[in-house]
């Protein structure tokens, strides 16, 4: 059985706790054992990252450049191997999690560039021969706690650039995905990042979480994950004088109107509702249908639901494989307990794919007939569910498509270009998309949430530089 620990200034430690680590797809075959970390271990972490600190900031922009383009490398040359682990241990398809492991690759890559773009400013100056000018510099020591739905994706999207403006970081990712993580840990270990620089911590948020949020040697922290866990996260962050970026839950609508390609917008609809399970915080989970295409456009979604395979993510024929966990498919069920008992129509799915080994698996479903307030309609699900809704019109469209505490993204079917406009103007979603479905994104442009979805600066592309830095200005006059 595989042993796995936390890595602390490039020492293995092992806290006493244990956790299995299963397969969703067969819950009996166990992959490896994580050795949870413990408040001590969480506390030595931040120690390390504030030593290495110094000194990787004053590394050259090469220098930083050539560890993360090698860490790049690493992972694009390794993608179908780890692709394999990834998918046993999350439950991705296995060209989920290639792909994702070719992101995470792409991502490190496009940081790596980074390193060379300009750092500030020179302003004008009242003194004539005043040298007035603003750069930025690393924050220090960063935090980054992370979800287990884009194991990699969204923690090489938060080191990566942090590494890159000059900080150390202390990671946490989450407990489900320990041998996936460790996969970018080691690609950045063993490209040249010195011990320290990187810091990863096994444990649970509950025992961790506190310790690293508060540690006085840290000095920013950014979340992805639950808007539960987020809000504690930040408000402990805030009263400790820590920075926090928090990327949150989303219950993201896709308008279809009557003048969209139903063919296109079910297909689209199809993907953003069922693919990875429905586990993505950019999920299509609402679909509000102009009321004389609703029918129509939901059994075009039920086909595709009926018709996509569940199955092992190793099958190359499965496009829709296991929810992550136990808990995940208890939560899941219970919403479609909810819309059975409110009597909602099932066009397709409803309940649990059985005869899968015991695995974790959901059908993918479509629903309609729900009150706009029911929980299935209000809540993320973070399952293969989509709540359809028919609407009178646009306006009426786009104002239920706003009737949320969420704003992460947003879709519109149509092949109207001015209304396609509007829309980009009036929905309250930090991502919009027009005829594309409302998950799937590029990682060279900005990336967050309005209203409940997110807090502070915008993730990915050129503006990530935002939170890992911070402005010095310099006033220099000759003596
Ligand atoms: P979660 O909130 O349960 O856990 C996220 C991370 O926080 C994990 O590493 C967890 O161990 C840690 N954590 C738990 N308790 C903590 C504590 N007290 N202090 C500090 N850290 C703690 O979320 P999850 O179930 O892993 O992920 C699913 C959620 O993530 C969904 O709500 C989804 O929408 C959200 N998500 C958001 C985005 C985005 O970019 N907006 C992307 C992916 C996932």
């Amino acid at each position: 059985m595989r042993e796995l620990s936390s890595v602390v200034a490039g020492q293995a430690r092992a806290g006493s706790e244990r956790a299995r680590d299963v397969n969703p797809a067969r819950p009996s075959e166990v992959l490896a054992e994580t050795l949870l970390a413990d408040a001590s271990i969480a506390a030595e972490a931040a120690e390390a990252a504030r030593a290495a600190f110094s000194g990787w900031r004053a590394a050259s922009p090469s220098e930083r450049g050539d560890v993360l383009r090698r860490a790049g490398d690493r992972l694009e040359r390794d993608a179908g191997e780890i692709g394999r682990e990834f998918a046993r241990e999350e439950g991705k398809t296995l060209a989920e999690a290639v792909g994702e492991t070719r992101r995470a690759a792409a991502i490190l890559h496009y940081y790596a560039g980074q390193t060379f773009e300009p750092e500030g400013d020179v302003y004008p100056s009242a003194g004539p021969a005043t040298l007035l000018y603003s750069r930025r510099e690393p924050v220090g020591v960063v935090v980054a706690i992370t979800p287990w739905n884009f194991p990699l994706a969204i923690p090489a999207w938060k080191i990566a650039p942090a590494l890159a403006f000059g900080n150390a970081v202390v990671w946490k990712p989450a407990e489900l995905v320990p041998l996936t993580s460790l996969h970018l840990f080691d690609a950045l270990a063993e490209s040249g990042l010195p011990p320290g620089v990187l810091n990863v911590v096994l444990g649970r948020g509950s025992v961790v979480g506190s310790v690293l949020v508060t540690h006085p040697e840290v000095s920013a922290v950014t979340f992805t994950g639950s808007n539960e866990v987020g809000r504690n996260v930040q408000l402990e962050a805030l009263q400790h004088g820590k920075k926090a970026q928090l990327e949150l839950g989303g219950k993201n609508p896709a308008i279809v109107l009557a003048n969209a390609d139903l063919e296109l917008a079910a297909e689209q609809v199809a993907r953003g509702a069922f693919l990875s399970a429905g586990q993505k915080c950019t999920a299509t989970s609402r679909v509000i249908v102009e009321r004389s295409v609703h029918d129509e456009l939901a059994a075009r979604v039920a086909e595709l639901a009926r018709t996509w395979k569940v199955g092992d993510p190793l099958d190359e024929q499965t496009k829709v494989g296991p929810l992550v966990s136990d808990a995940q498919l208890e939560s899941v069920l219970g919403y479609l307990d909810v819309a059975h008992r409110e009597h909602a129509t099932v066009h397709a799915g409803g309940g649990r794919a059985d005869g899968l080994g015991g695995g974790y698996f959901v059908q993918p479903t479509v629903l309609s007939g729900l009150n706009g307030e029911s929980a299935v309609v209000r809540d993320e699900i973070f399952g293969p569910v989509a709540a359809f809704l028919p609407a009178d019109g646009y306006d009426e469209a786009v104002a239920l498509a706003n009737d949320t505490p969420f704003g992460l993204t947003a879709a519109l079917f149509t092949r109207d270009l001015g209304t396609a406009l509007r829309f980009t103007r009036e929905i309250r979603a930090g991502v919009v998309k027009v005829n594309q479905e409302t998950a799937g994104l590029e990682f060279h442009v900005p990336f967050g949430g309005m209203k409940e979805s997110s807090s502070g600066s915008r993730e990915q592309g050129k503006v990530a530089r935002d939170f890992f830095t911070e402005w010095k200005t310099v006033y220099m006059d000759p003596a």
